[in-house]
C-alpha cells in the first residue's frame, strides 16, 4: 500500500514540530503543499524532493500529493497547525477512493487555538469552540448562528481567519453578536504570528476588540465570564482555587 501522510506542522518553525511529523517526513520521498509551508520543511530537510502549491489550488494539490502517492512514492502533505482543523487532512480521504492502494495517515499537529492560548497564559481553561470567520466556504448565516449559539452558552471562543483585506467587517459584526450574551468588560487577547518572527500578542476587553489591529495572521480568544487578567496573562480559571483542600 502507498502512503501519504497529512501532516499539521505546527503554527511556526521547527521547534513545533512534533515527533510522529518528524517521523513521518522523513519515511517520506517526496513533501508537497503550499510554499510556505514547504519552505519551513525544507530548511529542516534539504534534500527531500518538493511540490509545492499556490494557495487556493487545495483540489489540484490534494489530487497531485495522490497521485505521487499511486505512483509509488511515499508522500507527506503539509499544513500549519493541525491537519485536520480547517485544513485538507479530509479532503484527501474524500478524494483517495479514486487512486488506487494509496493509504492515508493524518498526523496531528499542534492547533493555533493551542499555540496562541499559550502564548496569552491559559484562556482555554474550560469549555471552548473554535468558531472560524471564513465564509469562503461556510455561508455567513450559520457563521453567526455559531457565533449566538456560542455567546449564549458562554464558551471560551478562539476565532480563526478573523479578518483578511476582503472581510474587515466579520470581526465587527461577531463582536456585536457576542456583546448580545457577553458583556462588553469580557477578557479578550488576540496573537499574531504565533511562533513565527514577530509574534505579537495583546489583551483586551470585548467591548475594545473589533477596533484592534487583527488580520489573517492572528487567532483571537475570546473569554467567558469568570477570565481574568493576572498581569500579562489571561487565565480562565477551571475552579480548583474554590476546591476546599
Ligand atoms: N490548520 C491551521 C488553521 C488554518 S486556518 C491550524 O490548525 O492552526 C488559518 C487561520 O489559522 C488564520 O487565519 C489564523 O486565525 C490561524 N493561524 C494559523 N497559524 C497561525 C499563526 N502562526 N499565528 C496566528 N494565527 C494562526
Amino acid at each position: 500500500m502507498n502512503k501519504l501522510y497529512a501532516v499539521g506542522l505546527g503554527p511556526g518553525g521547527e521547534e513545533f514540530f512534533t515527533g510522529q511529523a518528524r517521523a513521518a517526513i522523513e519515511k517520506s520521498d517526496i513533501v508537497c503543499g503550499y510554499t510556505v509551508y514547504v519552505d519551513l520543511v525544507k530548511e529542516v530537510y534539504p534534500d527531500k524532493e518538493y511540490f509545492t502549491t499556490s494557495m487556493r489550488q487545495e483540489i489540484d494539490r490534494c489530487r497531485k500529493a495522490l497521485e505521487l502517492a499511486e505512483s509509488g512514492k511515499t508522500v507527506a502533505m503539509v499544513c500549519s497547525g493541525d491537519s485536520g482543523v480547517y485544513g485538507m487532512a479530509g479532503l484527501l480521504i474524500q478524494l483517495k477512493d479514486e487512486y488506487k492502494d494509496v493509504d492515508i495517515e493524518v498526523i496531528c499537529g499542534v492547533t493555533a487555538a493551542l499555540s496562541g492560548s499559550a502564548v496569552l497564559g491559559a484562556p482555554l481553561g474550560h469549555d471552548f469552540c473554535t468558531i472560524s470567520l471564513s465564509d469562503l466556504l461556510t455561508p455567513w448565516e450559520v457563521i453567526e448562528k455559531r457565533l449566538e449559539c456560542a455567546g449564549e452558552a458562554d464558551f471560551l471562543i478562539a476565532l480563526y481567519n478573523p479578518r483578511s483585506h476582503k472581510r474587515v467587517e466579520h470581526l465587527n459584526k461577531a463582536c456585536d453578536i457576542l456583546m448580545k450574551y457577553k458583556s462588553p468588560d469580557t477578557v479578550c487577547g488576540h496573537v499574531k504570528n504565533i511562533g513565527r518572527e514577530g509574534q505579537e500578542k495583546h489583551i483586551v476587553l470585548l467591548k475594545d476588540l473589533a477596533n484592534e489591529p487583527i488580520d489573517m495572521f492572528t487567532t483571537v480568544f475570546i473569554g467567558n465570564k469568570e477570565t481574568k487578567i493576572y498581569g500579562d496573562d489571561i487565565v480562565t480559571p477551571r475552579g480548583y482555587e474554590k476546591k476546599e483542600l
